[in-house]
């Protein structure tokens, strides 16, 4: 892979106590909770999704409660460190660099049952499984991720990933090293448009798409002739985040940086082969245009079975889409016994691993509160944060809650600063700190 001074920079301890950036920094202190068992608690636990909140809540859960019998459910046995995929994508990681194998976070205290489910009946509280099986529960964690819905688009489905000048973040492993492939392609043809997109949905990593927009403008100003790529970016809203601050930002940038941007246009259509992309404007109006390089943004919700269940959302924005839960508690709001974490859930802000890793404490300290029929004490802020590459080599630190609140966790970093600092933050720390969580140590 590339080399991208000043990305050589490796992580030491010299390095970390240099940037200030020490083990408690970034949150790698041993949990409290992992040293407190709860010798007393008994009950049928059963975790969905083997991702980052279900391995991290897992290890958490079997080191508390010696005594109850949990359960986890995912078909999945490799794991993807999915913050990882924009640097595929943008052709700095290897691609082995985001994979790891399920069983090396999977305490094996645990049962841990290979399938998918396929349907949630919260009403008897079992869950069926794509073996057929059917398994009763005491308590439940959905953690099922969420569901990249590539069919929204008219002719578009993923294995497109990697051809016709096709790129998108949101698949996999192979799918961000074939983007990559799409933006070296489009380079080394030495001209052309292209074009990023936004989803019309929540979506996890919300800054992922304008990292892909800012990596590829750089590796464009790199070859010293960005005037012969025309640059694009339609937003299905006027905003390209959340926040006032970063959204008018990055704005201002792209504007500098001789980006087009078109507000109020959703991607509805590809014709891959013709590489034409169609936008339904707010006022129903259509744009099609032409491209060398598309990078896709599909809409998301949560997977097929959480929606189709009593699960959901019933009415509010959250309706049909997302799982229906407390958004400080994580408890549902229906069904008690049944928690939510990561990326499934309905709420204003989140869909990082940087929430998961702030919501697992508090579903494991209420859930076993539920167990005990204690109060729930544990709240959850919304805290999420998401380094915001602004190029090659240089980030900003975003970090806040619901509400907007800013939650700045480094007292030495200024949220509204670009460094390289942040840079290695995200391209070297944030991994190890992201493993860490899963052994459900921090
Ligand atoms: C391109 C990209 C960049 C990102 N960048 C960042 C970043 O910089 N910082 C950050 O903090 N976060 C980032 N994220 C987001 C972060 O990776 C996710 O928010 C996090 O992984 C969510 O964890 P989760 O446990 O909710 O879901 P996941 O980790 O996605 O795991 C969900 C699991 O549930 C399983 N599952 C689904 N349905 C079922 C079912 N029916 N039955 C059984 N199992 C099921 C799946 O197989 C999967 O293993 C990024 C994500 C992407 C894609």
């Amino acid at each position: 892979m590339k080399d991208t001074s000043p990305g050589t920079f490796r992580l030491s301890r010299r390095n970390l106590m240099k940037f200030g950036l020490s083990a408690g920094a970034l949150g790698m202190v041993p949990a409290a909770s992992t040293l407190a068992k709860t010798n007393n608690v008994r009950g049928r636990i059963v975790i969905v999704g083997a991702g980052a909140g279900g391995i991290a809540l897992a290890n958490r859960l079997a080191r508390r409660l010696p005594l109850a019998e949990i359960t986890l459910i995912d078909s999945r046995t490799a794991h993807t460190y999915q913050p990882g995929l924009t640097l595929v994508a943008s052709g700095l990681w290897h691609p082995n660099d985001v994979m790891s194998q399920n069983n090396r976070w999977v305490p094996s205290s645990i049962n841990w049952i290979q399938a998918q489910v396929s349907t949630f009946e919260p009403e008897s509280k079992r869950v069926v499984l794509s073996n057929g099986q059917t398994l009763g529960y005491d308590f439940l964690v959905v953690a099922t991720g969420l569901q990249v819905n590539y069919d929204h688009i008219e002719g578009f489905s993923h294995d497109m990933i990697g051809e016709h000048g096709i790129g998108c973040v949101y698949d996999s492993r192979d799918n961000a090293m074939k983007t990559n492939t799409m933006i070296d392609q489009w380079i080394n043809k030495g001209s052309g448009k292209g074009i990023f997109t936004l989803a019309p949905t929540p979506i996890k990593c919300a800054g992922a798409p304008l990292k892909m927009a800012f990596t590829t403008l750089s590796r464009l100003e790199n070859t010293g002739r960005r005037d012969q790529y025309d640059v694009h970016f339609y937003a299905p809203g006027n905003r390209v985040f959340g926040l006032d601050y970063y959204n008018d930002f990055v704005k201002q940038r792209w504007d500098d940086q001789g980006v087009t941007r078109h507000d109020f246009h959703k991607l509805v259509a590809l014709d891959a082969p013709a590489r034409k992309a169609r936008f339904e404007r707010t006022d129903g109006t259509v744009h099609e245009t032409d491209y060398e390089f598309i990078h896709v943004v599909p809409p998301m919700s949560a997977p097929d079975p959480v929606r189709q269940s009593d699960l959901v959302w019933q009415d509010g924005p959250f309706a049909g889409n997302w799982l229906d839960v407390d958004q400080h508690t994580m408890q549902h709001n229906r069904y008690p016994e049944v928690f939510g974490l990561g990326d499934v859930i309905g709420a204003p802000v989140n869909k990082t691993a940087a929430s998961v890793k702030m919501q697992t404490p508090v579903v494991e300290e209420n859930l076993i509160a539920v167990m005990q029929g204690q109060a729930l004490t544990a709240s959850h802020n919304g805290y999420t944060s998401c380094p915001l590459i602004t190029g090659i080599g240089k980030a900003m630190l975003v970090e806040f809650g619901y509400n907007g609140v800013m939650l700045p966790s480094f007292p030495f970093i200024d949220p509204k600063d670009e460094s390289w600092a942040v840079w290695v933050m995200k391209e070297q720390m944030l991994k190890p700190a992201y493993y860490a969580m899963l052994d459900g140590r921090i």
